[in-house]
C-alpha cells in the first residue's frame, strides 16, 4: 500500500487522486473519480467553484462574468447538471428558435421545423430574410459540403471556416449575416480566423446530425447558483476533499518511488506543493489553463502551450428602468450587438426596488477590439445600437451599466490550434490534464471541459488498474421553454 491507499479489496487499494483546479472539468474530474471509488482532493486556488462560471452582486443584483448557453448535444454537460442535481434550474428550447433582428426593425428567425435532419433548417434558411434570394439558394452548396468533411481529418485544422465557406460560393455578406452569427458565438472567433475543424465540429454535431441537437438551453438561476455552491454539494456528498485558497505551485515526482498497489510497481507516486505544505498522490489531475499546466507541471514534461493563445469576451449588463422586449434571448446583424438575453428573473431585479424594470446582457464575443475600450464607450455603441435593434429602448432610461472583461475566456480556435490541445495521458504516467482546452474535438466550451474532466478520470483509473464501481445517472429531461416573438 502507498502513501494514500487504503485497502479496498483483495487485489485492489484506494488510489489517492488530486485534482487541481476547481473549474468544470476538475469538478467534473472529481466527482467521476470519487463514484469509481478514488479518495480525491480537489484544489482550487479561489474561494468558489466554477472557474469561468461566476456570478457576482452588485447594488443587489445579481449577474454572471457572461451568459452561458448550451445546446441539446452538451450531453456530458447535461448529465453533470443531473450530478450536481440543478436540472430543473436550466431551460432548454424546444424546437431551436433564435429571432434575429437588424436596425430598422427588420427581423426573421431561425427556427428548426419538424422535419428531419439536415431538412429542419431548410424552411428557416429559404425565409431567412437578412440575405438575398441568390445568397440563400447558395446556402445550400455549403451546407452539403459540411456534411461530406471527414471531421477525424488533421487537415481541416489547417484552414480557416471562411476559406472553406468561400470555396462554397458563400459571400462575405452571407458570411457576416448567418455563419458568424453561429461561429462567432460558438467558437468565440468569427469565420475568418476560426480553424474549419472546430466550425465544422459545431455545425455538424449541433445542428446538421440531429433535428433537435441545437436547441438552445441556459441557467434560471445565477451561474454561482447552477455551479459553484451545488458543485460543492456535490463533492461533499461524494466525500471529495475540497480546498479553497490552495493555489498549487509545482507537481513532482515522490522521491520515495512508487505506490504499490494502485498503479503497481514502478508507478511513480507525485508530490503537490501549496503555500501549505504538499500532498502525496497517486495520481494528478491539473485542471487548470494550458499554460499553468505547462508551468506547475515538471520541467519538460508537458509541452510549451502558449501557442495556443487565448480569446477574449465582453458582457455587458443594462438595467434599464422598464421592459423594452418580450424576447428571452436575439441574436443581431448589421450591429455591434451580437446577442442579448433577458436576465430579469435571475438577476432578482423583479423583487427588487425597481420591479419593472429589465435586465439585458448582450454577450460580445471575438471580443478582441472591444477588450480594451473604457467601460463608458462600450455602454454608449452598445445601448444605442440596442436602441435601434428594440424601438421600445429608446424611451427606457438607463439605471445602471456592467460591463465585464474575461480577456482569457477561451484557447483560440485558429487554424493549428488542434497542435496544442492534449489528450489527457499526455504528460508522464500518473499526470494528467484536463480542461475545455484539452482534446475533445469540441470548441472551448462547458461541454468540453466536463468531457476533458471525465476523460482524465477515466485515464486515471486505467493508471490505477481499477474497475469501475458505480455508474453515472441518466440525464434528465429539461424543462422546456417557449418563444415570444412580437409581431
Ligand atoms: C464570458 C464567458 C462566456 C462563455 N460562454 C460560454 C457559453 O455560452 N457556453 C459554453 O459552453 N462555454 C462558454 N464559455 C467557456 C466556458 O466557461 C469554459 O470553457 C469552461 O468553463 C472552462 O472550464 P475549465 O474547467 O476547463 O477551466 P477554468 O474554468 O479556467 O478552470 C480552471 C480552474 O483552475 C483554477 N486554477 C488555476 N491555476 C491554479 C493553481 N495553480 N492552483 C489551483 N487552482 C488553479 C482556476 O482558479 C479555475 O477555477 C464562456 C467563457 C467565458 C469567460
Amino acid at each position: 500500500m502507498g502513501s494514500g491507499g487504503e485497502p479496498v479489496g483483495r487485489d485492489t487499494v484506494t488510489p489517492r487522486v488530486v485534482v487541481v483546479g476547481g473549474g468544470l472539468a476538475g469538478v467534473a474530474a472529481a466527482l467521476d473519480a470519487a463514484r469509481w471509488g478514488a479518495d480525491v482532493t480537489l484544489l482550487e486556488r479561489k474561494h468558489r467553484l466554477g472557474g469561468l462560471t461566476w456570478s457576482f452582486s452588485r447594488h443587489g443584483l445579481v449577474f454572471d462574468n457572461g451568459h452561458h448557453v448550451f445546446l441539446r448535444c452538451c450531453t456530458a454537460y447535461r448529465s453533470f447538471l443531473d450530478d450536481l442535481e440543478v436540472s430543473d434550474r436550466v431551460v432548454l428550447q424546444r424546437p431551436l428558435d433564435i429571432p434575429v433582428l437588424a436596425p430598422g426593425g427588420r427581423r426573421c428567425r431561425i427556427r428548426s421545423a419538424s422535419l428531419p435532419a439536415p431538412l429542419h433548417l431548410a424552411p428557416a434558411l429559404v425565409r431567412y430574410a437578412h440575405l438575398g434570394v441568390a445568397e440563400r439558394a447558395r446556402l445550400g452548396l455549403a451546407l452539403v459540403a459540411l456534411q461530406r468533411l471527414d471531421l477525424a481529418d488533421p487537415a481541416l485544422d489547417r484552414v480557416t471556416f471562411a476559406a472553406f465557406l468561400a470555396r462554397h460560393g458563400q459571400r462575405r455578406e452571407t458570411i457576416a449575416r448567418l455563419w458568424d452569427i453561429i461561429t462567432v458565438a460558438t467558437c468565440n472567433l468569427p469565420a475568418g480566423q476560426v480553424s474549419l475543424a472546430l466550425a465544422a465540429k459545431v455545425f455538424r454535431t449541433g445542428l446538421l446530425d440531429a433535428a433537435d441537437a441545437a436547441d438552445v438551453g441556459w441557467s434560471t438561476v445565477p451561474l454561482g447558483d447552477l455551479h459553484d455552491r451545488p458543485a460543492q454539494a456535490a463533492l461533499d456528498r461524494h466525500g471529495v476533499d475540497v480546498r479553497f485558497g490552495a493555489t498549487v505551485e509545482a507537481v513532482e515526482p515522490a522521491t520515495a518511488g512508487g505506490v504499490g498497489g494502485a498503479g503497481g510497481a514502478g508507478t511513480p507516486a507525485w508530490t503537490v506543493a501549496t503555500p501549505d505544505g504538499t500532498i502525496r498522490a497517486d495520481a494528478v489531475v491539473l485542471a487548470v489553463p494550458a499554460p499553468v499546466a505547462t508551468r506547475i507541471a515538471p520541467p519538460g514534461s508537458l509541452p510549451d502551450l502558449d501557442g495556443l493563445g487565448w480569446s477574449p469576451i465582453v458582457n455587458i449588463h443594462l438595467v434599464l428602468d422598464r421592459r423594452v422586449t418580450e424576447l428571452e434571448m436575439f441574436a443581431a446583424v448589421d450591429s455591434p450587438v451580437q446577442f442579448a438575453f433577458d436576465r430579469t428573473a435571475a438577476s432578482g431585479l423583479a423583487t427588487s426596488g425597481l420591479p419593472g424594470g429589465q435586465v439585458l446582457t448582450l454577450s460580445l464575443s471575438a471580443a478582441d477590439d472591444l477588450v480594451g475600450q473604457p467601460s463608458a464607450e462600450l455602454v454608449a455603441t452598445h445601448l444605442e445600437a440596442l436602441r435601434t435593434l428594440v424601438p421600445a429602448a429608446t424611451g427606457a432610461e438607463l439605471v445602471d451599466a456592467v460591463v465585464v472583461r474575461e480577456r482569457q475566456a477561451t484557447f483560440r480556435g485558429a487554424p493549428g490550434s488542434a497542435d496544442y490541445r492534449l489528450p489527457p495521458d499526455a504528460g508522464p504516467p500518473g499526470l494528467l490534464v484536463a480542461g475545455a482546452w484539452c482534446a475533445t474535438g469540441w470548441p472551448a466550451t462547458m461541454e468540453g471541459a466536463v468531457r476533458s474532466g471525465i476523460a482524465a478520470s477515466s485515464a486515471v483509473r486505467d493508471h490505477c488498474g481499477l474497475p469501475v464501481t458505480s455508474s453515472r445517472p441518466a440525464s434528465s429531461p429539461l424543462t422546456p421553454t417557449t418563444w415570444t416573438v412580437p409581431a
